[in-house]
């Protein structure tokens, strides 16, 4: 922290007691006191968004019931702006504010509270007293009816669950707490008190999961050659259909569906979820752009970095889970290509550039529209390609020396632990030339600040494998477009391609779909059957209830399929990096 702040803020006492006495209908209701004021004015503010969800959310809109007392006596508490209340306190040194926070939105970054348990999204929970966020503050919990367990990485205070302590408010506002009738077990690795704690059931195997991110948790410990925790925390919220992580410092929200566990696929994808919100407590929770620490919790914080803090995390989590042997080579292989299809089948790839779609986050990743195909990519999905090829680049020019994780624990001890604060774009540039032995100049011009396509068989060839489509071949024609249909079978164009049939000939978004060349349209699958690529066809639609007919000229699918296979004859440094890369 480095906050200027006067003698007179320096030395307040700040507690909170958040009890629930209408769960049921999802509020909870919040008492703060501060006593030792010296000031005249006293401004209380909630974070208008929470670090790692990169969109103002404007928690203040589920405050109601505001009210301050001071010696007994009600004191006057206006708002001056959306998430703030002024309260003049000349001549009191101690005020209790009253207020109801509603809370019912099923998601990681937002609280959620019900008669089975209450999620406390931190920083859309407590207010904070202006120019204080150094000040630490106890917060009382007083659970509703049968609720008997606290989870969350705030310390308890004289062993008491029920009462948690913050040494300021980045803290505390990065450590959620769940109260209610959570299962909880844990474990112990690298040196760190670990548990999971499961909301919601499920049909999850206890030991089974124990031990599997025990491996995860062991596998990113090694790449930074320390764990940083004395306590972590998982709080797993299962639903019917969950999903979504949120990171924090010392613990993460993970949202899952209760069936999930008992599927190949499901668990795997729990698992690397694990890994990714388990690996950000290195990878921006403390290696971080230097804009996301200390935070401004009024406003955006812009960074171009997201590709590194994100796409790097996403890149990780599933080598991580290949790495532990809990993905074969191939499965990991088949994921990457993946990857690769989401990014090829997007034109905003021709678009958006990756440190662009980092800095447009709050107005564009977390806003999408109809059109946002079109115009961006995922700072995730391609940053995991750019983490890809720079892991190829230096394992290769090293012969299998050096790999990214030497480039992430430099970083982490160079930034983190010595220089302790966050990097800048120039400086991550640094560490990836001082293993890659050269510089990336063009790189970062072509694939960071640049629409260069990736030429993924020079990355994938380091290692000996090469993609191939498998629609190569295929000459289809496609509209271009998806659809929804509704209960009375209308199908409802929902996104229109840039450079395909539809967008050339005028088909728009919420068009209904109705006839071509006479045939009624019911199915939108088999609505081209029969037709060949050239073809000129007429698409009757109803546009905002009136009907039009569209002449259309079908174009062939541009859409491409990627799998990675192995070259034939894989040289010795081939093999030698393929070995390096994927932990064979
Ligand atoms: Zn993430």
């Amino acid at each position: 922290m480095n906050l200027s702040v006067s003698e007179a803020q320096t030395t307040a006492n700040i507690s909170y007691t958040v009890s629930f006495p209408e769960a049921q209908a999802h509020y909870a209701d919040i008492e703060m006191h501060i006593s030792g004021l010296k000031q005249n004015v006293l401004d209380l503010k909630m974070p208008v968004w929470t670090p790692g969800s990169y969109l103002v959310r404007e928690y203040a809109k589920n405050i109601e019931s505001f009210s301050a007392e001071a010696g007994g006596k009600p004191v006057a508490a206006p708002k001056i702006n959306k998430n703030t209340w002024r309260i003049a306190v000349k001549g009191k040194t101690a005020v209790t504010v009253k207020y109801r926070v509603y809370a019912n939105e099923i998601s990681v970054r937002t609280s959620y509270i019900d008669a089975s348990h209450g999620f406390l999204s931190s920083s859309g929970i407590f207010i904070y007293p202006a120019n204080m966020l150094h000040q630490p503050s106890t917060i009382h919990i007083k659970p509703y009816q049968n609720w008997a367990k606290v989870s969350t990485s705030l310390e308890m205070v004289n062993g008491d669950p029920f009462t948690l302590r913050a040494p300021n408010y980045d803290i505390l506002f990065d450590s959620p707490i769940e109260v209610g009738n959570q299962d909880v077990f844990g474990f112990d690795a690298s040196g760190v008190k670990y548990e999971i704690c499961m909301y919601g059931g499920g049909n999850y195997d206890k030991e089974r999961l124990k031990k599997d991110v025990h491996k995860i948790v062991e596998q990113e410990a090694a790449i930074y050659g320390e764990n940083p925790n004395k306590h972590y925390v998982f709080i797993v919220h299962n639903h019917l259909r969950g999903g979504g992580g949120l990171e924090h410092l010392s613990s993460t929200v993970l949202g899952a569906s209760r069936d999930a566990y008992g599927t190949d696929k499901g668990y795997q994808s729990f698992l690397g979820l694990v890994a990714h919100e388990h690996f950000h407590l290195w990878n921006v929770k403390r290696l971080r752009p230097i804009v996301l620490g200390p935070f401004d919790y009024d406003n955006e914080n812009y960074t171009t970095n997201l590709w590194i803090a994100e796409g790097f995390t996403e890149y990780y989590q599933e080598i991580i889970v290949r790495r532990t042997n809990l993905y074969s080579p191939e499965n990991y292989l088949d994921q990457l290509a993946g990857e690769f299809n989401i990014l090829e089948n997007l034109p905003g790839k021709n678009v958006q550039t990756v440190a662009e779609s980092s800095f447009d986050a709050w107005i564009k990743a977390y806003r999408p529209n109809e059109n946002s195909n079109n115009t961006t990519i995922s700072y995730y999905n391609k940053g995991a390609i750019i983490g890809m090829m720079l892991d190829l680049e230096i394992i290769n020019d090293s012969k299998g020396l050096h790999s990214l994780d030497d480039v992430m624990k430099y970083m982490y001890t160079e930034y983190y632990k010595t220089k302790k604060r966050g990097y800048t774009d120039a400086e991550f540039k640094q560490g990836f030339e001082k293993f890659a032995g050269k510089k990336l100049d063009d790189f970062y011009k072509n694939y960071i600040n640049g629409l260069t396509p990736v030429d993924y068989n020079k990355y994938l060839g380091y290692a000996g494998y090469k993609i191939t489509d498998e629609l190569a071949d295929n000459n289809d024609p496609a509209l271009g477009l998806t659809t929804v249909t509704t209960a009375n079978k209308k199908v409802i164009v929902t996104s229109v391609s840039r450079g395909t049939s539809a967008y050339i000939d005028g088909i728009n978004v919420n068009d209904e779909l109705a006839a071509i060349d006479d045939n009624l349209i019911t199915d939108a699958s088999s609505m081209l059957n029969g037709k060949k690529t050239g073809d000129k066809i007429n698409v009757g639609i109803i546009r905002d209830g009136l009907p039009l007919t569209l002449p259309v000229t079908l174009l062939k699918s541009t859409r491409v399929k990627y799998k990675i296979e192995p070259v034939d004859n894989a040289t010795p440094q081939q093999l030698l990096v393929r070995k390096k890369w994927l932990s064979l």
